[in-house]
């Protein structure tokens, strides 16, 4: 910990004469430090520091930048925690500062990520901020062991915007970053998520053995947080690129399985249709791997493909009768599936073939 404190010192005593930058570190400080609560009706602002450098450093800022009073608490040791605290709290005008640095934004909503300034701010303002997160929850490893910096963030969306705020949208869409298990997904984290070109790493089994009313979700988490989970047409809808897996060994592989889960999720409302989800587990992975040319079988391709033995005829099929049905014809180009409703078998892998080199093949002559 020395280095981190040794770091978190020093920042402590850069001074911003800029305005813009002093605003956007204190409302990094209060988000990343503990944020806004309500006691008594009222808006609290709070932030709890493990240095004294940092929380005189918010004190100060909050006086002299926005006018506002506000208390230093010194919390001991005791409990769970190991090392003394700083905690500097804003009782009386907590609602007018958390307006004020962003926290809250028009509306009166809590902001679950950065404000909008910070995040889309000049870079004075990006350094500024990281300078705030990193007071208030960050951590450097030791020299000698690998390098790293951490900071620990509240949310997902603070997490997004600590980094949208360095390397700007267009270079976030560009790296395609990815969430893996990315099950809890609410509307605004969709949105975040589309905006961003985040990839959404789903696995649909885990629906169909954990969802529905009765299933292990419900029982654990309740039965109105059950149903906001997996939003795999939502986040499709909202054009969050979708990547599928199995989790394997978690369940098992079983491609045809999954793209049957997300087909026929237990919540008819987040059902994908069988082409959509036939996409996420083929295109949709090799693009989440940064390459858009895979995943399809056409002239040029690289030859990696599997064959497969149909129990049936290839159908479209669109597993919400909400949905017109689709043309069946093959002048209309939409090309067929097996037929995964639930409780038909599955199709039977007779090779795979990576780059041209069977790699799986049960009937014999691998390799050939
Ligand atoms: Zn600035």
């Amino acid at each position: 910990m020395a280095m981190t404190a040794a770091v978190k010192d020093e920042l402590a005593r850069v001074r911003s004469p800029r305005s813009c930058c002093r605003k956007a570190e204190v409302s990094a400080l209060l988000r990343f430090g503990g944020g806004l609560h309500i006691v008594g009706g009222r808006v609290v602002v709070e932030a709890e520091l493990d240095t004294s450098a940092a929380a005189r450093r918010l004190k100060r800022d909050v006086a002299e930048v926005y006018g506002q009073a506000s208390d230093l608490l010194v919390v001991s040791p005791g409990g769970l925690r190991k090392t003394t605290h700083y905690v500097v709290r804003v009782a009386r005008d907590g609602e007018a500062l958390a307006r004020q640095t962003g926290l809250l934004d028009g509306q009166g909503r809590p902001v679950r990520g950065l404000p909008p300034q910070v995040v889309s701010g000049p870079a004075c303002d990006a350094i500024a901020a990281w300078r705030g997160a990193f007071l208030a929850h960050g951590s450097l490893t030791e020299p000698g062991r690998s390098s790293s910096l951490e900071i620990t963030c509240p949310g997902p969306e603070a997490a997004l915007a600590l980094v949208g705020a360095v390397v700007g949208p267009a270079a976030m869409r560009a790296a395609r970053h990815r969430i893996e298990h990315a099950e809890m997904v609410d509307a605004a984290m969709t949105r975040t998520l589309a905006d961003l070109g985040i990839f959404a790493s789903v696995q649909p089994v885990f629906d169909a053995l954990w969802g529905g009313p009765d299933g292990m979700y419900a029982e654990r988490l309740g039965p109105a947080r059950a149903r906001t989970l997996n939003p795999f047409a939502a986040l499709a809808a909202a054009g969050v690129p979708l990547a599928f897996g199995s989790d394997s060994p978690v369940t098992p592989l079983g491609p045809w399985e999954a793209v049957r889960a997300a087909a026929w999720h237990s919540n008819p409302g987040q059902r994908m249709s069988a082409r959509a989800a036939f996409a996420a587990h083929t295109r949709g992975g090799w693009r989440a791997a940064g390459r858009d040319d895979a995943g399809v079988l056409a002239p040029g391709a690289p030859a990696t493909y599997a064959v497969w033995s149909l129990p049936g005829e290839l159908v479209v099929q669109a597993p919400d009768d909400r949905i017109a049905a689709w043309s069946t014809d093959p002048r209309s180009g939409i090309p067929g599936l097996p037929d995964l409703s639930p409780g038909t078998p599955v199709p039977r892998c007779l090779r795979t073939v990576v780059r041209g080199v069977t790699v799986f093949d049960p009937a014999g002559g691998a390799g050939r």
